[in-house]
């Protein structure tokens, strides 16, 4: 699966809470300003993202505000990523900006959290002075003690990996502040053992949420007026919810009862893994016209070989034939994109040729493209050499991404003319005059803001493209 990757994204996170908005949907506008203030910065992935409004919502329950600015807070949280090694190097750089504000206010606490403090555990204290706290993802519940011991003093680490928590139960502070979408978590962990991943050691194994918790998120979502959820897992297909009286309810089954709970309430999920995605998950897609017809598919290589020194447990031909079923059964214009890692161990020039003929068999939406990074202690670290040289890394992942370019404009070249039914979540980031939004296969549609509100539906007519975005007139 992909780790839920986009490159890394660092967010500063305003938040206040307002308990007149129903409790399931913490909003961001009121503030106290009596409490203390936590400032915190996301990297990574959308499970960071989510885990950041859950960690969120558990400082807040502690009275807790939140702040912007580095320079107002009196606890820095920094939920952090382990997924290439650039990600950790940023961390370490903004700790050093950290240390100066510590230098100016002596007080002030700074905790790592995510994958990158689960992966370093204690170590990181030792490595970095200027860190309090080390929370593994697992562990946020004990926040509030782990706080109570910095403060008096003592440098604090829970990196603890649950079988069991969900954090069903902490109704998330929404952050993405649009007001029309929002993640909801459907399970943590991942079983599966990808030789170059270090999710499995960063989060742990596999545990699905109780799916009427999720329902009940999904449904108090749509009545504060969001229009639309991503249900969220390094896996979702193999989700799987043992209820009370006993009986297992598996991805397909959660999906539909999510898009039964308004047809309003567009449906999205990620991340699908090719070896456990089923016919029934893509019936059930069909059947419903507000589960968003897209599906992100990684497939890392095109080359068996390749695919078996990553431990990815799926072939090139296999691969290839989920893809012909999610056409057969979804629909031809159904979006689809990738993962796919340039220069994995070993990878000779036909190997990574097979990928390019991949890309071109299957013609992607977009893609998801990075050369490979050796993690510390991963399958591949251990058994496998890192010895692709950069260079060659390099010249494959341009290739790649050049091939993706192509794709992608040839691909929305050929929706000018028609007629897509688009959510509107905001104003273009280029004009105010212009309002944005979303098709069912997940690409942006840019069109004359009109008298249009965010969270309304549009028909948009496609006149005109580029490469990520399409550009239409309301019709
Ligand atoms: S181990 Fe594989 S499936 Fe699991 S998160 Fe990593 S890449 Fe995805």
């Amino acid at each position: 699966m992909k780790q839920l990757i986009s490159d890394i994204e660092i967010i500063p996170h305003n938040v206040h809470t307002n308990d007149s908005v129903d409790k399931h949907v913490l909003s961001k506008n009121t503030y106290t300003g009596k409490s203390r203030k936590l400032f915190i910065e996301t990297y990574g992935c959308q499970m960071n993202f989510s885990d950041t409004e859950i960690v969120t919502s558990i400082m807040r329950e502690q009275g807790f505000d939140t702040t912007d600015n580095p320079d107002a807070a009196d606890v820095i949280f920094l939920n952090t990523c382990s997924i290439r090694e650039n990600a950790e190097l940023k961390v370490r750089n903004k700790l050093q900006y950290f240390n100066a504000l510590k230098n100016k206010k002596p007080s002030l606490l700074i905790g790592v959290l995510g994958c990158m403090a689960e992966r370093l555990k204690a170590k990181l204290l030792e490595e970095e002075k200027t860190v309090d706290l080390v929370v593994g993802p697992d562990a946020y519940r004990d926040l509030p003690n782990l706080l109570a011991e910095a403060d008096e003093g003592h440098k604090s680490v829970n990196v603890f990996l649950s079988r069991e928590e969900t954090y069903a139960d902490i109704n998330p502070v929404r952050l993405t502040g649009d007001g029309v979408s929002a993640f909801i978590s459907i399970m943590r962990g991942c079983d599966n053992m990808c030789s170059f991943c270090v999710v499995p050691f960063t989060r742990g194994r596999e545990r699905s949420r109780d799916m009427y918790s999720i329902l009940t998120e999904a449904k108090h979502l749509f009545e504060n007026g969001y229009r639309e959820v991503t249900l969220l897992g390094q896996n979702v297909d193999s989700y799987k919810w043992a209820t009370p009286e006993g009986n297992t309810i598996k991805f397909a089954t959660l999906l539909e009862e999510v898009a039964r709970i308004h047809p309003d309430l567009r449906v999205r999920f990620t991340t699908s893994h090719p070896k456990d995605m089923t016919d029934d998950v893509l019936h059930v897609m069909a059947k419903y016209e507000n589960i968003c017809k897209y599906i992100h598919l990684p497939a890392q290589s095109g080359s068996n070989s390749v695919l078996e020194r990553m431990n990815r447990s799926y072939t090139r031909e296999w691969y290839l034939q989920r893809i012909h079923a999610i056409r057969d059964i979804v629909g031809q214009d159904c979006g689809i994109s990738t993962d796919l890692i340039a220069g994995f161990c070993n990878e000779t020039e036909s190997e990574h040729q097979d990928t390019i003929s991949l890309m071109n068999e299957v013609k992607y939406h977009f893609a998801y493209m990075f050369e490979y990074s050796e993690r510390p202690n991963t399958p591949a670290a251990k058994k496998l050499h890192d010895n692709v040289p950069p260079e060659v890394k390099n010249k494959r992942l341009k290739e790649i991404i050049s091939l993706q370019n192509q794709h992608s404009l040839q691909i929305n070249k050929k929706e000018i003319g028609k007629i897509h039914k688009v959510l509107i979540d905001g104003y273009s980031k280029k004009s105010s005059e212009q309002m944005r939004g979303r098709t069912s296969q997940n690409t942006t549609v840019v069109f004359p803001k009109g008298n249009y509100q965010k969270g309304q539906y549009v028909f948009v007519k496609i006149h005109d493209c580029t490469q990520g975005t399409l550009f239409g007139t309301v019709v």
